[in-house]
C-alpha cells in the first residue's frame, strides 16, 4: 500500500468521527469512511482506530456487554446512551451522578461511568 492511498484512508477515518459527535463502533466508521473511499477495508479501520488511540486522538467507550466504540480525546465530561434498538451510542451531556452519594467511610470517588438505555428518537 503506498503511503499516498494510506493518507487518504486515515483522513477519511478521521473525517468519520469529525462528522458526528456520538461513539462509533469500527463498522459505523467503515460505512461512513467509505462515502470517501469505497474500497476501504475492515482491517485498515481497525489499524487506523488503534493508531489513533495509542496516539491519543481517540479512546475506547467500554459499554456493558458491547463491543468498543471509540470516541474523540479531550471531550468535556459527560454520558452515554445506548439505544437497544439501533445499538448507536450517543452522548449525554451533563452529570447525574447525585453529589451527595452515601459511601462507605474511607471511600473517595475519583471515576465514574453512567449509561443510559432505551430508544433513540430515530427508534421511537
Ligand atoms: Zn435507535
Ligand atoms: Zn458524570
Amino acid at each position: 500500500m503506498s503511503p499516498k492511498r494510506n493518507t487518504r484512508q486515515r483522513a477519511a477515518i478521521e473525517k468519520a468521527f469529525d462528522q458526528v459527535s456520538r461513539p462509533l463502533s469500527p463498522l459505523e466508521v467503515l460505512d461512513m469512511a467509505r462515502e470517501y473511499v469505497p474500497n476501504l477495508g475492515m482491517a485498515t479501520v481497525y489499524r487506523a482506530v488503534n493508531e489513533m488511540v495509542k496516539e491519543g486522538a481517540l479512546h475506547p467507550v467500554e459499554l456493558p456487554g458491547q463491543s468498543p466504540r471509540y470516541e474523540k480525546s479531550g471531550l468535556h465530561h459527560h454520558h452515554h446512551f445506548h439505544c437497544h434498538v439501533c445499538d448507536r451510542v450517543y452522548d449525554v451531556d451533563g452529570c447525574f451522578l447525585k453529589p451527595d452519594i452515601q459511601l462507605p467511610s474511607g471511600f473517595k470517588v475519583e471515576d465514574h461511568d453512567i449509561t443510559l438505555s432505551g430508544r433513540c428518537p430515530d427508534c421511537d
